[in-house]
């Protein structure tokens, strides 16, 4: 695969525990999920991921079953990445504008030659919006027209034509020129998709997954049991079940099937990637500890636990940082899991010393 490119069935990207492929995130109805989850139980390890973005992973492919797999993920799934909604797009009472015919008019009119990564955001506004997010290009809804940013720049783009083609100039000028510095999301919390959200239509119950991954057994139970119109992962690891029956009845549901269904569980303070042995450049297991000490970290912190310096759990600062090393387990203080490590940690020891760290930060 190209370097750079994301993962896809095409052309999946090798990990600790096999092959892995990333779908973009997508409103599907229940039954596409339960086909994704059988996917996975036959033709990969039985396990999915919700990425920070609200992506789908399917892990422990093999080059054997990439066929199988191929067939069995829905063909409606999109497979295009470039463009990326607000979760709740169309559906969402408090959107400003409704973004899907702009992404999908530009997902369709992309130009060839596109950097790999190249991520164009159509944000429709409300509380779930994107402006926490990394993009190239972002279009933004206000009730008076969208706006376009670029490299740090806006500018007012109109209506959805007028924004269409400013957007799709801008994409072609991507296309010829070298990669720019993508825009980074705006700083402070991303919006909560835990708990309820009113639609337009009925509401949206918004659900964690513990660490970002979710067995297929549990998926496929969760999905049958939804009554839902669509369920789509959303940013921060989260499932949206959108446009549910019984809200209540769902959240106990999913609650007794492990889904985090209340936004102050601790596992939400905890920022952990795949570690050893799902990822093959991991110098330490992250999950069993970022579960055990999780408990421990204070509402307002941030605990990151890392396979290693590369940090893809979270790529700014956290609270506190640890981070498999070749020499053990490091802690950092207020840093990014490559930044410098403040002490080396017996795993042990860990719960005690992250106690510690953690009293003082109070
Ligand atoms: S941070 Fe390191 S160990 Fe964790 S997923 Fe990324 S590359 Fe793998």
């Amino acid at each position: 695969m190209r370097r750079g490119a994301c993962p896809s069935l095409a052309a999946p990207m090798e990990t600790g525990d096999g092959l892995l492929a990333r779908l973009p995130p997508a409103a599907m109805p229940p039954e596409a999920w339960v086909a994704l989850a059988e996917a996975a139980q036959r033709a990969g390890n039985g396990l999915l991921d919700i990425t920070a973005r609200g992506s789908v992973q399917l892990r422990g492919l093999r080059a054997e079953t990439l066929d199988l797999a191929a067939q069995l993920v829905p063909a409606e799934w999109p497979r295009g990445a470039l463009v990326m909604t607000s979760p709740l797009a169309g559906e969402a009472l408090d959107e400003t504008r409704d973004p899907r015919p702009l992404a999908t008019g530009l997902a369709a009119a992309a130009p060839p030659g596109l950097p790999p990564k190249a991520t164009v955001l159509v944000d429709g506004g409300g509380a779930l919006h994107l402006a926490a997010e990394t993009a190239d290009l972002r279009l933004v809804a206000r009730p008076e027209g969208w706006r376009l940013g670029r490299g740090g720049e806006w500018r007012d783009a109109g209506e959805d034509d007028t924004a269409f083609a400013a957007a799709l100039d801008l994409l072609r000028v991507m296309a010829r020129e070298p990669r720019r510095q993508p825009m980074a999301g705006t700083a402070g919390p991303p919006p909560e998709p835990i708990g309820l959200h009113r639609l337009r239509d009925g509401v949206a119950l918004g659900l964690g997954l513990p660490f970002g991954r979710v067995d297929a057994e549990t998926l496929i139970a969760f999905a049958r049991a939804s009554g839902a119109r669509a369920l789509r992962g959303a940013p921060g690891r989260a499932l949206l079940a959108i446009g549910v029956p019984d809200a209540d009845a769902l959240r106990r549901h999913a609650a007794t099937l492990g889904f985090i269904t209340d936004p102050a569980d601790p596992r939400r303070r905890v920022a952990a990637c795949p570690g050893a042995p799902g990822c093959a450049a991991a110098l330490t297991e992250t999950r069993g500890l970022a579960a055990t000490l999780a408990p421990l970290v204070p509402p307002g912190a941030l605990l990151h636990v890392s396979g290693c310096a590369k940090g893809c759990a979270h790529p700014r600062a956290a609270t506190r940082a640890l981070v498999g090393t070749s020499r053990g387990l490091g802690l950092i203080r207020r840093g990014r899991a490559g930044d410098t490590v403040a002490e080396m940690l017996d795993p042990q020891d860990a719960r005690a010393v992250l106690a510690r760290e953690f009293a003082a930060h109070a």
